[in-house]
């Protein structure tokens, strides 16, 4: 058993003999004590607790990797694919497998213009998978695989969970499938409902050799997504970032993640 779980329910035993011993406060106290530490290693990208996942890139370069996430879609992915092209940039796009079932032409086209894919689960379970069982998520994982391969798409062992939130069982699916988590190193939280300007004040400020960026497509709102996307490689180009896909053995995991000047 994990060091980690024999901690979190130590304290949950500790907590039930103090509430024997009369002694009701103390034990409220250290029932609940461990749940920060686990709510953080579910929504923490430095945060390693249940298992790895590269949050930066080995680099002595300007370079940086750009992550685009949900699509593909026909209201996004070609505009997406035209600005990287106008920019030279090169992208993973973390595809979603029921959408690569309803566009396997954008799926190929994105390996054909010089971008690679990776897995964003089949159908973007955001709300519960955290709390999916190993088949449930051996399902998801699947599931993408499947769509692209009967898309005759190629793609990476890489794997982004749903809005970035792990799974305890998580890790244990991606080994057996010799794949590996991508997380990031910054965001502009451009899925949410601010605008794109203040999304890129937020990432401008995470930006550094090595970063992994976390952008989106798709979905309910792919204007200011597009919008993003368009500030964020403009501000890129203006500070001398080259976007690369790097390789598998450069990537790092975990709190040692790149430092923002
Ligand atoms: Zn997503």
């Amino acid at each position: 058993m994990k060091i980690w779980i024999s901690a979190f329910l130590g304290f949950k035993v500790c907590a039930a003999a103090l509430a024997m011993l009369h002694h009701p406060w103390a034990a409220v106290c250290v029932f609940f004590a461990p749940d920060p530490w686990i709510f953080m290693q579910f929504v923490l990208p430095s945060q390693q607790a249940f298992g790895p996942a590269a949050t930066c890139f080995e680099t002595r370069q300007r370079e940086v990797w750009l992550t685009i996430d949900d699509g593909p879609d026909p209201a996004s992915t070609p505009h997406v694919l035209e600005l990287l092209k106008a920019h030279g940039a090169r992208a993973t796009f973390f595809v979603i497998g029921t959408q690569v079932a309803k566009h396997p032409e954008l799926a190929r086209r994105i390996v054909s213009e010089g971008h690679t894919i990776g897995n964003h689960t089949h159908s973007h379970p955001s709300a519960s998978f955290w709390c999916a069982s190993p088949a449930r998520i051996a399902s998801e994982i699947d599931g993408c695989v499947g769509a692209l391969l009967l898309a005759d798409a190629p793609f990476e062992r890489f794997f982004r969970p749903p809005v970035g939130v792990r799974n305890p069982f998580l890790a244990a699916q991606l080994e057996d499938r010799g794949m590996e988590q991508v997380l990031w190193s910054a965001r502009g939280r451009d899925g949410g409902p601010g605008s794109p300007e203040a999304a890129m004040g937020r990432i401008a400020g995470r930006l550094c050799p090595g970063a992994i960026l976390l952008a989106h497509e798709a979905g309910d709102r792919p204007g200011p997504r597009l919008t993003f996307v368009g500030l964020l490689l403009d501000h890129l180009s203006r500070e001398g970032y080259a976007c690369v896909l790097p390789a598998r053995s450069a990537l790092r995991t975990g709190a040692g993640g790149p430092t923002p000047p």
